[in-house]
């Protein structure tokens, strides 16, 4: 679990500002959960074979010995919220969250144990065009954030009776090989063999590419659904590359899957994951209700931002030197008047006393563009003393009277 420090804030902020008002154009309204779930929202949901519940869920009782879990995803909870508040079953909607999740795995670039997600849910619409929405949302986020070069992978995992037809034969062929596999993925084509095909084995992956594949298994409607998201993201100018052996490692999904990769991370290139999930509303107790949403790896696009490194940061305007008798009232006072009157004014208020020199190295150091001084004259005198640290400039007296108007244009022409 690692700490945020103020040197990324501004990687972090630009994402999330750009995320919001992408959302929000394309009519996603925020919804807030809560970090903690009883269990059993994320067991009925994700399912007790996945490798999020089986293996890596910080769970634990409360007081009166219900088992709670810190969330390590955000639909699960996004659903029960919306049928326990009846947001579902009327009008199409779209929500959006963002917060730490928490999921108990092995450490490693680009894998920790408390990450952060944004994501986006669409419920009532089970068409391919709510398909081709959500990705088109994802498309138009990567270019709002200026990052280029995301790969599109998509595929169908049709609807329950196909899955499950193809679990048998996949079943089948793993068995089949079983003393060519591994131990690990010997219990998982056990208890989850759709896992398998997410394996990030090489010799697991080799064998894979003669395994029987999902979309063999469809039927007409499911082919249909599928054909028609491709026709859409044709007409939108969106390039995808067909995966089939793309799974999600969440049960409750079907029809539609998708991630959008970086070559630029290493191995951990997946920044967004999701797909279409018609049943997990019912999983969580209510009606059937179509929906369909992603969940998008904070720390990842993070780092893509990061690596573009143009995000300059913020800059210090001024940094206030007093000196003198009664200095520290007269310095507390121009700079309280001074944020109040000058919008988007960055000052420090010089702290901790000492001499002219020692506060001018701070003032330096700090970065600021501008010494405002108060000694003792312009304390007497109702005067500012402008000083110009990043440039050849002599400096300015002004009176206390103009220093609110100067800065203002100082602020607009730099
Ligand atoms: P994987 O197979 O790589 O474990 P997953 O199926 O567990 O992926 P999702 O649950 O779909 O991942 O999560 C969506 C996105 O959230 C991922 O694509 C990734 O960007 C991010 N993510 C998931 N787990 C972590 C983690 N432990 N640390 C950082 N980011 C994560
Ligand atoms: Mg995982």
């Amino acid at each position: 679990m690692s700490d945020i420090l103020p040197e990324d804030i501004r990687y972090w902020r630009r994402l999330e500002q750009i995320a919001e008002k992408t959302f929000l154009t394309h009519g996603f309204e925020q919804i807030r959960i809560p970090l903690l779930e009883k269990t059993e929202v994320f067991t009925r949901a994700i399912g007790s074979a996945t490798d999020v519940v089986a293996k890596e869920m910080y769970s634990f009782e409360d007081r009166k010995g219900t088992s709670l879990s810190l969330r390590p995803e955000g639909t699960a909870g996004v659903v029960r919220a919306a049928l326990q508040n009846s947001l579902l079953y009327g009008p199409v909607n779209r929500l959006w969250y963002s917060g730490p999740m928490f999921r108990y795995e092995r450490p490693q670039k680009g894998r920790s144990r408390q990450f952060h997600q944004l994501g986006a849910e669409l419920f009532g619409a089970a068409g391919p065009d709510a398909d081709a929405e959500i990705i088109a949302l994802g498309s138009r986020l990567w270019s709002n954030l200026g990052l280029e070069g995301l790969r599109l992978e998509l595929n169908s995992l049709g609807n329950a009776d196909e899955r499950q037809d193809y679990r048998v034969r996949l079943q089948g062929f793993l068995q089949a090989h079983r003393h060519e596999l591994d131990d690990e993925t010997n219990e998982r084509a056990e208890r989850n063999p759709l896992r398998v095909l997410d394996s990030k084995n090489p010799q697991v992956r080799d064998l894979l590419t003669e395994a029987p594949l999902l979309r063999d298994q469809l039927g007409t409607a499911s082919r249909q659904h599928y054909d028609q998201l491709k026709a859409y993201l044709d007409r939108l100018g969106i390039e995808y590359h067909e995966n089939p052996r793309l799974v999600r490692g969440l049960d409750y999904y079907c029809h539609t899957v998708f991630e959008w990769i970086t070559d630029e991370l290493g191995a951990q290139g997946t920044v967004c994951a999701g797909g279409r999930y018609d049943n997990l509303v019912e999983l969580q107790g209510g009606k059937p209700w179509p929906g369909i949403g992603f969940a998008m790896g904070e720390e990842r696009l993070v780092e893509l931002l990061r690596k573009k490194d143009d995000i300059v940061p913020p800059i210090v305007h001024a940094y206030l030197i007093a000196v003198g008798e009664n200095s520290t009232e007269s310095a507390l006072e121009l700079a309280y008047d001074l944020r109040a009157s000058v919008p988007g004014l960055q000052l420090l208020n010089n702290l901790n006393g000492g001499s002219f020199k020692a506060q001018f190295k701070r003032a330096d150091r700090s970065g600021a563009m501008l010494g405002l001084v108060l000694g003792e004259n312009e304390i007497s005198g109702g005067q500012v003393t402008v000083k110009f640290l990043r440039q050849d400039a002599e400096q300015l007296k002004l009176d206390r009277s103009e220093t609110t108007d100067w800065l203002r244009g100082y602020i607009d022409s730099i």
